[in-house]
């Protein structure tokens, strides 16, 4: 390699974007491909949590891994300030009946994170059209958001402006440059530049948006909901196996129920659905560095959790290919690790 290092970059979602901006400012010539409208993917519908507690306590793959999920939080403000995208570190709240909420609180403090009892008026505050039958949560600091599309366009911009291209279309090959990352979500499309997208399963997601006031986000056993815009998104739907963006009337029938139980206002609110496919590793972290296949590195399978684990993914997978050291998060995130299960 003479000169700067030329990388194309496949797929234009969180982790694409993230990983070509900083591949950018590490001194990398890039251009990011892409085949399909701006935001049309799982980064542009996502609720935007960026939240390692509420995640590590409640989804029990990933509650070993929360210290790396709470190092890529950390990530987050310098990413935030440099590209101009709002982080709400508003603390998250839960709903629930007793019992869950006492597990709840005691996952929240063994991770050792700052979670305590609210009483009914500070649900009300955040929530206001909160059901009366939720007497009081727990709240958690730590756990931030930010709004998915308007970060991705943020993202988009930042990258344009540290020099980066864009082109339309399918990646086919990493021909004519000197690496190529991976960063195309669920699809196995490039399986034969990158084997290790083997270990990769889709998971689908429905979440709905509708109007109405909410000041934090609000997890319960069933759903969640966030702010969204000028309005309230509830989501979302877990759906493994299944790679299809088709919106399928029961599943939103059962989140429509789930927002009901949050928000009785909601329960014939007009909302509208959208869908998308996560990818997913077996050990629920994901693939960020390089391939078997020479210059090729992986940018993707970040589950549940894309927008927070996008500026450590970005981090590892620029120190791989402008040959830095990559940190001690690289090891657990090596697409080559062995998985112990086909993901
Ligand atoms: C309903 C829902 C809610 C979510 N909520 C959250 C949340 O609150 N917090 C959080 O952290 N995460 C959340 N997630 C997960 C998060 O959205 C994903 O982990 C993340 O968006 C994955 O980003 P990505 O860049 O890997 O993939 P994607 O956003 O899917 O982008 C991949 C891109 O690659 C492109 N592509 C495909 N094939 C090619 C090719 N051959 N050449 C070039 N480009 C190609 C695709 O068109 C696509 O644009 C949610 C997901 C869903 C579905």
């Amino acid at each position: 390699m003479n000169g700067r290092p030329k990388v194309l970059v496949a797929g234009a979602g969180a982790l694409g974007l993230t990983s070509a901006l900083l591949l950018a400012e590490a001194g990398c010539e890039v251009v990011v491909q892409e085949p399909g409208a701006p935001g049309d993917n799982a980064s542009g519908i996502a609720a935007g949590m960026l939240a390692p507690v509420f995640e590590a306590a409640l989804d029990p793959l990933v509650r070993p891994h929360f210290d790396l999920l709470a190092a890529a939080r950390d990530l987050w403000p310098a990413l935030a300030e440099r590209t101009g995208i709002a982080l709400d570190r508003t603390p998250a709240l839960a709903v629930g009946d007793a019992a869950w909420l006492e597990t709840t609180l005691a996952q929240v403090r063994q991770l050792g994170a700052d979670g305590h009892a609210v009483a009914r008026a500070e649900l009300e505050a955040a929530a206001p059209q909160i059901s009366p039958t939720f007497r009081e949560g727990l709240a958690v600091g730590g756990d931030w958001r930010l709004e998915a599309d308007a970060a991705l366009a943020a993202l988009r911009r930042a990258a344009a402006d540290a020099g980066v291209g864009f082109r339309a279309g399918a990646v086919q090959s990493g021909q004519g440059f000197d690496r190529l990352v991976v960063a195309t979500g669920a699809s196995h499309v490039l399986i034969g530049l990158a084997p290790e997208l083997a270990q990769l399963s889709p998971i689908k997601g429905h979440i709905l948006r509708g109007s109405g006031t909410l000041r934090a986000v609000v997890r319960s056993s069933g759903a969640y909901a966030v702010p969204s815009g000028a309005g309230i998104a509830v989501g979302a739907s877990m759906e493994p196996g299944l790679a299809d963006r088709r919106i399928d009337s029961g599943q939103v029938g059962r989140l429509r129920a789930g927002a009901a139980r949050l928000f009785p206002a909601l329960a014939e609110a007009p909302m509208t659905a959208a869908a998308a496919v996560r990818a997913a590793t077996a050990d629920g972290l994901p693939l960020a560095g390089p391939s078997l296949s020479p210059k090729v590195l992986i940018a993707a399978g970040a589950r549940r959790n894309g927008w927070l684990l996008a500026p450590l993914v970005a981090q590892v997978v620029t120190a791989w290919a402008v040959g830095a050291e990559p940190g001690p998060y690289a090891a657990r995130l090596d697409p080559r690790r062995p998985f112990s299960s086909p993901g």
